[in-house]
């Protein structure tokens, strides 16, 4: 069931000779570059939750469309310093990340790349992420969006969930645990999963990644949290991560068709 991006298949993009890359691109295809993050998942999964279950995605995705996407090698490290006061987060700050990333889809798009996605498995790393695509269309010819996997299929999730709103859902949880004990149910403590809503409800701040607050608010995860998790593992089952890993991955390959064909419109200066 676990893949790997194999060295020599058609979608992926280190895998290319240059010679051969040249035509490759020539082919209009779409790349993704995957974002992730290693950092403390409550005491039933590994740290690497993020970065495993979205390069798991990431590769579904592209074995059923290999040839509309060029698949790029995950980064599996992403902003998650208010995370370090459990062992085991590697963070990177978030203008290094904006600016690492922006370096990429900079060579992305002086090869002649045109189309990028930047999907992104960790929440921290969103503004960060949109920072960079933002700026990879300003400063390239390039289109280049960026979204957090699991809200390609906020309606598929919201119908599986159990557990309460808001809350439920952040991390660590219901979600994340089902999905990870879909792909690799060997490596979760399901013993040790718990029930932990620590932060406290107001009218317009909450944390829950279905339906987050009005406001963001983040704060050190230490004073909301004292085994790691915001929401409900107990209710995870590999059922409910096999819906919601499929729908992921089902919905990443229609937005990878639809920025396939979206036309690219050329600038008109109006001066
Ligand atoms: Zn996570």
């Amino acid at each position: 069931m676990l893949k790997k991006i194999e060295y020599g298949k058609n979608y992926r993009y280190d895998s290319y000779t240059w010679e051969e890359l040249k035509e490759i691109i020539a082919q209009d295809r779409v790349a993704l570059l995957p974002v992730g993050s290693i950092e403390q998942h409550g005491r039933h999964l590994p740290i690497d939750a993020d970065s495993f279950i979205l390069e798991q995605m990431c590769i579904a995705a592209a074995e059923k469309v290999p040839k509309d996407i060029l698949l790029l090698n995950l980064i599996p490290y992403g902003f998650c310093w208010h995370h370090i006061d459990f062992p085991g987060p590697l963070s990177v700050s978030g203008r290094h990340l904006s600016d690492f990333v922006l370096d990429i889809t900079k060579s992305l798009a002086y090869h002649g790349i045109q189309r990028i996605l930047i999907i992104n498995g960790h929440g921290s790393n969103a503004p960060y992420l949109e920072d960079a695509a933002r700026r990879t269309v300003l400063e390239t010819n390039a289109i280049c969006g960026s979204f957090i996997s699991y809200n390609l299929a906020k309606k598929e999730i919201a119908e599986v969930r159990e557990s309460e709103w808001p809350g439920g859902i952040a991390h660590a949880c219901e979600m994340e645990t089902s999905v990870y004990l879909y792909l690799a149910k060997e490596r979760v403590k399901m013993d040790k999963a718990v029930k932990e809503i620590g932060f406290s409800k107001s009218k317009y701040h909450w944390i829950d990644t279905i339906g987050p607050s009005p406001v963001s608010m983040r704060t050190w995860w230490s004073t909301i949290s004292e085994s790691g998790v915001v929401g409900d593992a107990t209710l995870a089952s590999i059922k409910k991560g096999e819906i919601i890993f499929n729908a992921v991955v089902e919905n990443l390959v229609q937005l990878i068709k639809e920025i396939k064909n979206r036309k690219i419109v050329n600038r008109k200066d109006h001066h």
